[in-house]
């Protein structure tokens, strides 16, 4: 889900497409690709592990004309980060070559298909699946790339941002989009192009703005033709013409790199919803009311007999693992061990064979939770991996896991990452529930029922909760905070706490609601904002009595309730809305608020939001 990048005109197009790739590499990725066509026809592909300048580095002397190409970062979903895997890729004649950003999630059967029928793969993606049935369809059915392309985006399921070019039709360039963002640049007669025709692609508009202020922004299940007569059509899956919606950039290119957001932490938060639905997709199914997560199904039995699961994290990992231990106790009735892997691994752990041992890590490089799987390998537990980045080396350490897909995340403190990974502990639950029967049928259904509506509910959340900007600045005076909350939710205080602390530099702690009157309670006083987590959930009446407490020893009250719940609001100063939800996933919800609270303090006292001092995104040291 990272960048792609297009041209075609009458310029070269290897210079625009490579700019481009360096205007997109603040979305993090990890490995790169270009394709052209020259002059006489011939479509070359050049694609490298790593950064741009590899790629760069790589077609040192090679034959890079021509004024039609494509480009594209990796950020990879399927198949490790490697250049066999970069895109672009091409169809086993080579005629044509795709880019593509997002998840085909049938690959596996169409790709059993198409081998069946002779095409060889040369990769392990899911995107060479596309360039293949294109092609498949072109031959089967006689029609032209734009009707092949068409057919096969009607049989893939997924999400995608598409280019393709075809060698045999050199003045034709081809995208679609479904989920995945794709705009298009509509040239300006000028000297650089002679007053020709000419479109450029890009993910955002950070590849396209330096040569135009005209673009499209694709809508979903849209395909564009663009020649070089300066023909735009555009298409849906149903072959019903759309007028293109033409639209004038007023960003510069610092707006631009961050969606229109003033830093990457606020962009994130915001993104949490269609993170959220990337992570579920094709794992949680509406239909069949199912999981499926592979890691479980070809492990069924290491899950089935396991005696307890060992859950090794780090920061704020280590608050979604607190989570991920409620729910899979509660959910699949094994009991669950929290560590912090930097204990962990310099104990010396009793661990066998009947272990599972699951490592969470955003970045999957974290140097203590890598050691502190190695140890437990050499114990002989079963490891699992929980990580954001493909082919990390706590991915490539681990046994079998599960990923994240919500994107890179740049911003130091993690926002969608946590959601993530909480998300991904709640299907681990459902998963291994499954396979053990520990729930019963309607209760399972509902679960997942209820986890597919979370990112419309975060979405509600995101709206609903605006004024946090204005009161965030009254609190710049607070020297400490104090974050509460019971059951699930003591770990969404520890985390609330943490980001407060990394991002404004305010002294923060959380606490389990009821832990406060054996000592923090003395603390209280009309300097001390006090966050409280209170759902009307399970242990509402004490947490209504934690607050009572609070009061009457004059603490500020800034409490996270269910929409509609006036009895805590009226004893509040403060109060955020989330929608009603089961009890095990308010923290998904919770979260948010608390994110957008430290956020705004922080922009309040002026600090470095996105890189804040003495912080580093992954912790690859000890
Ligand atoms: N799913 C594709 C892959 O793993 C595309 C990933 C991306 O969006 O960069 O290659």
């Amino acid at each position: 889900m990272c960048g792609i990048v297009g041209y075609i005109g009458v310029q070269q197009a290897y210079p625009i497409l490579i700019k481009g790739l360096h205007r997109l590499e603040y979305r993090g990725y990890d490995s790169a690709g270009v394709s052209m066509i020259n002059e006489e026809g011939t479509l070359s592909v050049f694609k490298e592990k790593g950064k741009v300048a590899a790629l760069e580095a790589s077609v040192e002397g090679k034959d890079i004309s021509g004024t039609i190409g494509i480009a594209h970062t990796r950020w990879a979903t399927h198949g490790e980060p490697n250049a066999k895997n970069a895109h672009p890729h091409y169809s086993q004649s080579k005629n044509l070559s795709l880019v593509h950003n997002g998840i085909i999630e049938n690959y596996k059967t169409l790709r059993t298909k198409l081998e069946e029928k002779g095409f060889e793969f040369q990769s392990d993606t899911d995107t060479e699946v596309l360039v293949q049935l294109i092609e498949y369809q072109e031959e089967k059915d006689n029609c032209d790339l734009y009707t092949a392309v068409q057919r096969s985006l009607k049989i893939v399921e997924g999400a995608y941002a598409i280019a393709v070019l075809d060698k045999r039709n050199p003045d034709v360039l081809i995208a679609a989009r479904k989920s995945s963002p794709l705009i298009i640049g509509v040239g300006q007669n000028n000297h650089e192009n002679n007053g020709q025709a000419e479109f450029f692609l890009g993910s955002d508009a950070t590849p396209i703005i330096e040569y135009t202020n005209q673009v499209v922004y694709l809508k979903d299940e849209e395909i564009a033709y663009m020649d070089r007569d300066g023909h735009l059509r555009i298409t849906n899956l149903a072959n019903v013409e759309q007028t293109p919606d033409m639209q004038t950039l007023q960003m510069n290119l610092d707006e631009l790199e961050k969606g229109g957001f003033p830093h990457f932490m606020l962009k994130e938060i915001y993104e949490q919803p269609n993170a959220l639905r990337n992570c579920i997709r094709g794992r949680l199914s509406i239909e069949e009311k199912d999981i499926k997560l592979s890691g479980i199904i070809d492990y069924r039995e290491k899950f089935l007999s396991a005696r307890r699961i060992i859950i090794c994290a780090c920061g704020t990992s280590w608050h979604s693992a607190l989570i991920g231990k409620y729910f899979i106790e509660e959910a699949a009735q094994i009991p669950v061990e929290v560590e912090y892997a930097s204990e962990f691994r310099y104990r010396n752990p009793v661990i066998t064979a009947n272990d599972i041992v699951i490592a969470v890590s955003q970045s999957g490089e974290t140097a203590d939770t890598l050691a502190a799987i190695q140890l437990a390998k050499e114990k002989g537990a079963f490891i699992y991996g929980i990580c954001n980045v493909i082919g990390s080396s706590i991915a490539r350490a681990t046994d079998t896991g599960t990923y994240l897909h919500v994107g890179p995340e740049i911003g130091v403190a993690s926002t969608k990452a946590f959601t993530g990974q909480v998300t991904a502990l709640f299907m681990l639950g459902l998963a291994i529930a499954k396979e053990k029967r520990t729930l019963s049928d309607d209760m399972f259904h509902m679960l997942i029922d209820e986890l597919l509506m979370i990112p419309d509910k975060m979405q509600w959340t995101l709206e609903h909760n605006k004024d946090v900007e204005k009161f965030s600045q009254i609190f710049t005076y607070a020297k400490n905070f104090i974050y509460l909350g019971r059951g699930y939710n003591y770990p969404v205080a520890l985390e609330g706490a943490l980001k407060l602390k990394e991002i404004s530099y305010i002294h923060a702690e959380g606490y389990p609601a009821a832990e406060m009157k054996h000592g923090p309670i003395a603390l209280i006083d009309e300097e001390m904002p006090v966050v409280v987590i209170a759902p009307k959930k399970g242990m509402y009446d004490k947490v209504v009595s934690n607050i009572q407490e609070i009061k009457s020893r004059k603490g500020k009250i800034i409490s996270v309730v269910t929409e509609g719940d006036t009895t805590v609001r009226d004893m509040s100063d403060y109060c955020f809305e989330i929608p009603d939800t089961r009890d095990c996933y308010v923290p998904l919800l919770a979260a948010i608020p608390l994110q957008l609270m430290s956020y705004y303090v922080a922009v309040a006292k002026g600090r470095n939001v996105d890189q804040p001092r003495n912080l580093a995104k992954s912790v690859t040291v000890e």
